[in-house]
């Protein structure tokens, strides 16, 4: 099925589109929600997934474009939020046909959840059926040169390269990995099969012929262990009439997994295939527990903004860019005003909504350059490059009228906050401490000067106080 995702995260948006691939489907994704309209209307996706928060246009946006085009409103919307459900009943409205809760860590290590939301949304087991592959009839198998895929009806599978050159183990071969629940795609020489396995949605599990037309299969080998190691594992199998010890070590120092001598029992075949099976789907899970891990290290459970190690080093790495090259960088410090307050009157559920909220209209105002994080309590810190004084200071009173302007929704109340913000920006000499203690100034100075209000404060005036 075809899947459009719009994510900001990039870490998400991967290990989404690899999670949906895996399964099968065909998804794409985009990161900027004002895209999402074109996207949808090129693609006519099957199903679109956007994130709620989003910069550009955010979840609920999107959707709302979506329903208005009339290209559009049939394709079912999905939105991912990391919201609590509060928002189900805003965004059904809006259309949506589902809504799908992200906590990072649980749906990135747990993709069947995400799937069995998708298929219970669409009211089908569906979502969980493999893809339609071109059958490969005898005929083809004989005359094709491009790779031909056998597909599988039934069975939770891996799809498998087969690089063979021979037409009778081809044949032998595919007949008994669709018979053993596995899809394949299958070439005839080593540059189709190193074509395959260049894609980004390549098979992870290769059955290659040592003697192949173009590339051996050592060489395959070898060249797919020179890839960086943050890249998906490739477990391979080489198959060959050599029978030898000394070629079988050759195999395995080019980086073969496995070495299977032909002609083989096909009992043999299988239990290796299995045990490449096994090692790929761990290595997978490594890696998206790995992903999560990141993430969640890196990003604010409650904001889904980056959190204050995230923020700081992404403002040292702006602020020596900056005097590097002579640019100019912004920062605002933001407090939220009399936050006490909206926990002690509405409660602190309440609160931790306007903090969501906050931090989506936040998100919703910055550039694709820009960076937010969550650097204390109710304090959060922008980081905007290339924004001189004057510009800092207009973007912060737009981002401030924002957030007191429209009030915040939650199921139990509505409320207005307010916010105070202190701006500063990188002077020649300038290091990220100094730097953040004169936006801190500043934003005292906004609260001493009656609270909602933007200040600057400029290393005189830093020095002078
Ligand atoms: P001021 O205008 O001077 O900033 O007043 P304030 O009440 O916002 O300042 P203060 O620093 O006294 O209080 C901050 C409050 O923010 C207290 C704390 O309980 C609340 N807070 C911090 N983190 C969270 C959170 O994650 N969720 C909720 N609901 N409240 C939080
Ligand atoms: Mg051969
Ligand atoms: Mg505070
Ligand atoms: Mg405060």
């Amino acid at each position: 099925m075809k899947i459009l995702v719009i994510e900001d995260s990039r870490f998400l948006r991967t290990a989404l589109e690899r999670a949906l691939a895996n399964a099968g489907h065909e998804a794409t994704s985009i990161a900027d929600g004002r895209e999402a309209f074109m996207a949808a209307h090129r693609g006519l996706p099957a199903l679109i997934l956007p994130d709620m928060m989003l910069s550009g246009l955010d979840g609920t946006g999107v959707l709302k474009e979506l329903k208005q085009n009339a290209s559009t409103p049939h394709i079912p919307v999905s939105v991912l939020t990391g919201l609590s459900q509060k928002n189900e009943t805003k965004l059904r409205k809006g259309g949506a046909a589902a809504y799908i809760e992200k906590s990072p860590l649980e749906f990135v290590k747990n993709a069947e959840t995400l799937f069995h939301a998708i298929a219970s949304m669409l009211g089908t087991g569906e979502v969980l059926a493999k893809p339609e592959h071109q059958s490969l009839s005898t005929a083809d198998a004989e005359t094709a040169t491009t790779e031909t895929r056998v597909g599988n009806p039934v069975g939770a599978s891996m799809m498998i390269l087969l690089a063979e050159d021979s037409a009778l183990y081809r044949h032998l071969i595919t007949g008994h990995l669709a018979e053993w629940g596995f899809d394949c795609i299958c070439v005839k020489d080593g540059l189709q099969a190193w074509d395959v396995l260049a894609k980004p949605d390549a098979p992870r599990l290769a059955l290659l012929d040592w003697v192949l037309p173009g590339v051996d299969g050592v060489e395959l080998c070898r060249r797919l262990r020179l890839r960086p190691e943050t890249e998906p594992y490739t477990y391979t199998i080489l198959l060959t009439a050599k029978s030898q010890k000394q070629e079988m070590l050759e195999a395995m120092e080019a980086g073969a997994d496995d070495f299977l001598a032909k002609p083989f029992d096909p009992p043999e075949l299988k239990a290796r295939l299995l045990v490449g099976k096994r090692i790929v789907e761990l290595q997978q899970k490594l890696m998206s527990a790995n992903g999560a891990l990141h993430y969640a290290a890196s990003h604010d459970f409650l904001t889904k903004l980056w959190n204050r190690a995230a923020i700081i080093t992404f403002l040292q790495r702006e602020l020596a860019r900056a005097l590097r090259e002579g640019l100019a960088l912004g920062v605002i410090l933001v407090d939220v005003d009399h936050f006490k307050k909206v926990n002690d009157e509405l409660g602190h559920e309440t609160g931790d909504y306007a903090l969501q909220e906050i931090a989506q209209r936040f998100s919703s105002s910055l550039r694709e350059y820009d960076g937010v994080g969550r650097y204390g309590g109710e304090e959060f810190l922008l980081v905007m490059p290339g924004c001189d004084r004057e510009t800092t200071v207009r973007r912060a009173n737009v981002i401030r009228e924002l957030i007191s302007s429209q009030p915040i929704r939650t199921p139990l109340r509505t409320t207005t906050v307010t916010v105070s913000m202190g701006v500063a920006v990188a002077e020649p000499t300038s290091n990220s401490e100094a730097l953040l203690r004169r936006a801190d100034l500043a934003l005292y100075q906004a609260k001493r000067n009656g609270r909602n209000r933007v200040e600057e404060t400029t290393t005189a005036t830093a020095q002078g106080s």
